[in-house]
């Protein structure tokens, strides 16, 4: 017999969250989880897995019929989108300026694509030239790029361009939205995006666990049309078809919580008005980068393609960033980050998302990070 662990109950401190993600949860969302389970197929988690693709497609702006929550994190809405659309043999086009091209990279070849990229440096957005002279090289069939990149807080403009480039070339576009989706202005349809996935935890202030993704029907034809079955059983459309589309039946066991908070979040999304968040995010975003440039701290990404779901800032050159976070955390029970990959010492990573992007989490913030800068450095006589 194993003695029993004895372990004190749960009593996590309360952080603010101002980091990649998660973001601070709305109370509303946290109540939601709170309520009774019901079974996955019971006549009103039915009704309810209605309303939550209804306010999907608002948030992404999409008539998609299939848009539906993935279980599991974003990475899984996102393995969903590229093990459904990359065939064995398919060549795969991905971006290298961020941390989550290579992530699409190992993916795609996971399922069996063959990968090739189109270049730019961490911290800059595709240049549409060179994703036109990367279709014209190499003739890709799926073409995934990062809408918000949160490892370099990079937006990228111009989709409606890339598209167009892709479309020319009878490709497929995935678009990775985890950190736009609910923040960032986002057009599925206009933009004529072909696949998007995204996430809970970053602008939706959701906890992860269900994850928004959206085909339309020519992507949904592709994967319904498959020579081999994807590799993936847990994330296979085709199956997952049978719960979400019009037959309701058992394929797994839906997270129920997850998507009772999913909904509500989105219910706060469609009652605040998409355009209104957008425009939140960026008046609060300002009001961040505003202030970090009071305490001598300068946005890395150009205003031009500046994301104001994650905002990158250069770590002066005296400032010893791990402590800084460090300090914020445990002082100040404040969550940023440090840089990723190409960018690891030299930003700082703040989020604004979702919850978080409110005036009295970026005043908070700026109060914290001012006093813990003076202590890092103090100011000489
Ligand atoms: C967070 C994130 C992901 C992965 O989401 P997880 O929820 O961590 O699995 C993918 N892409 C981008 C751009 C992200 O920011």
């Amino acid at each position: 017999m194993l003695d029993a662990p004895e372990v004190e109950e749960l009593t996590p401190p309360v952080r603010t969250l101002m980091g990649p993600g998660p973001s601070d949860v709305h109370p509303r969302v946290l109540r939601a989880m709170g309520t009774p389970l019901v079974g996955h197929l019971d006549p009103t988690f039915i009704d309810l897995m209605d309303e939550v693709q209804e306010l999907l497609r608002y948030a992404f702006q999409t008539e998609n019929q299939w848009t539906i929550p993935i279980s599991g994190t974003g990475s899984a809405a996102m393995e969903a989108a590229f093990a459904n659309l990359v065939e064995p043999g398919d060549t795969v086009l991905v971006p290298t300026n961020g941390y989550f091209g290579y992530r699409m990279a190992s993916m795609a070849e996971r399922a069996g694509g063959s990968v090739v990229t189109v270049d730019a440096p961490w911290g800059k957005p595709l240049d549409p030239a060179d994703v036109q002279d990367a279709f014209d090289t190499h003739q890709p069939d799926v073409f995934g790029f990062v809408h918000a990149e949160t490892s370099t807080g990079v937006r990228q403009p111009n989709v409606s361009d890339l598209t167009a480039i892709a479309h020319a070339h009878d490709a497929f576009v995935i678009a990775d939205t985890v950190t736009s989706l609910g923040g960032v202005e986002l057009r599925v349809d206009a933009w004529d995006i072909d696949v998007a996935y995204s996430g809970g935890q970053k602008c939706l202030s959701c906890p992860p666990g269900a994850s928004p993704l959206t085909l339309s029907d020519r992507a949904m034809d592709r994967v319904l049309s498959r020579e081999n079955p994807v590799r993936s059983w847990y994330l296979d459309l085709s199956q997952l078809e049978g719960y979400w589309g019009d037959d309701r039946s058992y394929h797994h066991t839906a997270p129920i919580t997850n998507v009772y908070a999913l909904r509500e979040a989105l219910r706060l999304v469609a009652e605040e008005g998409i355009e209104a968040r957008w425009n939140r995010h960026r008046r609060v975003a300002q009001s961040l980068v505003d202030g970090l440039a009071d305490i001598g701290l300068e946005r890395y990404a150009d205003e031009e393609y500046w994301l104001p779901s994650l905002n990158t800032v250069s770590v002066p050159d005296h400032v010893d960033d791990g402590q800084i976070i460090d300090r914020l955390l445990n002082e100040y029970d404040l969550e940023i980050a440090g840089g990723l990959g190409d960018l690891a010492g030299d930003v700082f990573r703040i989020g604004c998302m979702g919850h978080s992007a409110r005036p009295a989490n970026v005043q908070y913030l700026l109060a914290a990070l001012d006093d813990t800068l003076e202590i890092e450095t103090p100011k000489t006589q």
